[in-house]
């Protein structure tokens, strides 16, 4: 009789998503989640935490209410420990231990940009691919070897995402302004250069930024929409293009909420297609920030022996994907 395989509760609320899921290893058995959306100016970090707060409770009781429907019985609790936005973190934390401790099962503490990666790797059966993560505040390419995610390269200055939402609230989208910018730029007339900024496999988006904002004053905002985006995602897929050259990979996932985006997404695939590499992305709504990521990951995690102890939990707001040891590969 094939043995069951382990549940695991995940809790994901490093920025703007609250979100709760119970996996086991071939499917997510139940979801919840509550989303903090700024009435006007962009995330604010303590707001954010309240929100989580505020929205705990009904949260846990919704994802564990379902699981309890399909029979789940909670193996072990896992949450983002970091990166992210230090309140959110804590409290996302804290009803992790409180959940751990009544509930007498391990405590697990889950790399975030690690968690975008798993869940990819995953719902696309992909073994080991060349990754470009690309989210609000995080924008890497990484790449596996030898026990370690290695960030092949990543931005200087802010994430991709943050450079789509500043430059939208600046034209008077609300935030997010990401998927605003990628609908007004399919009705763009004209390309205008704006600066294309990589540096060895580095990027960087803040002058980008600031070139796009001023360009407001003389072109049309679906030109300049448009324009970028082709040039953030060209920078983009150079990086992830050298990176594959040289890993011999022939693999790419996209993963981070700035994966949804269309344009992005076949930038990408014409890359792969002329390389003869393969293009994967899992759907929107594991690209984005989600609690089944976490609970995913905290189910690789738990299977290699790697819990913490409630005093060990501290948040870590910088941790970065190449600190942690892959002891699940
Ligand atoms: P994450 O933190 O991974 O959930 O990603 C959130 C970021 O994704 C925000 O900066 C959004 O503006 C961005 N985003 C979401 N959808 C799109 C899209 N279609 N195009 C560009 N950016 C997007
Ligand atoms: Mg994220």
């Amino acid at each position: 009789m094939r043995r069951k395989s382990k549940c695991v509760l995940g809790i994901e609320g490093t920025a703007w998503n609250l979100s709760a899921a119970i996996v086991d290893q071939s499917r997510v058995i139940a979801s919840a989640e509550s989303s903090y959306h700024p009435v006007e100016g962009g995330l604010h970090p303590r707001a954010a935490a309240q929100h989580h707060a505020t929205h705990m409770e009904q949260v846990i009781h919704d994802v564990l209410a379902k699981g309890k429907k399909n029979n789940a019985k909670i193996s072990a609790v896992a949450f983002s420990i970091g990166p992210g936005f230090g309140p959110c973190l804590r409290t996302v934390a804290t009803a992790a231990r409180a959940l751990s401790l009544s509930m007498n099962v391990p405590l697990i503490g889950v790399n975030h940009c690690i968690a975008h990666i798993e869940i990819g790797r995953w719902l696309c059966n992909v073994a080991d691919p060349v990754i470009l993560y690309v989210s609000g505040a995080n924008s890497q390419v990484l790449s596996y070897r030898n026990g370690k995610y290695r960030i092949f390269g990543e931005t200087l200055d802010i994430g991709i995402g943050n450079a789509l939402d500043k430059f939208g609230r600046y034209a008077g989208l609300q935030h997010p302004g990401g998927p605003k910018i990628e609908e007004i730029a399919r009705k763009a007339k004209c390309y205008m250069p704006l600066p294309y900024v990589v540096k060895g496999m580095d990027f960087s988006f803040s002058g980008l930024t600031t070139a796009a904002k001023d360009a407001l004053a003389h072109a049309p905002l679906e030109d300049v929409c448009h324009s970028f985006q082709e040039t953030a995602f060209a920078m983009l897929v150079e990086v992830t293009e050298r990176a594959l050259a040289h890993t011999g990979k022939k693999d790419i996932l996209l993963a981070g909420g700035v994966g949804a985006n269309s344009r992005l997404m076949e930038m990408l695939n014409t890359m792969c297609q002329d390389r003869s590499a393969k293009f994967f992305a899992p759907d929107k709504a594991y690209m984005k920030d989600n609690g089944a990521m976490i609970a995913y990951t905290g189910l690789l995690m738990l299977e290699s022996g790697a819990v913490l102890s409630v005093e060990d939990s501290a948040v870590r707001p910088n941790y970065r994907p190449d600190e942690v040891e892959v002891t699940w590969r």
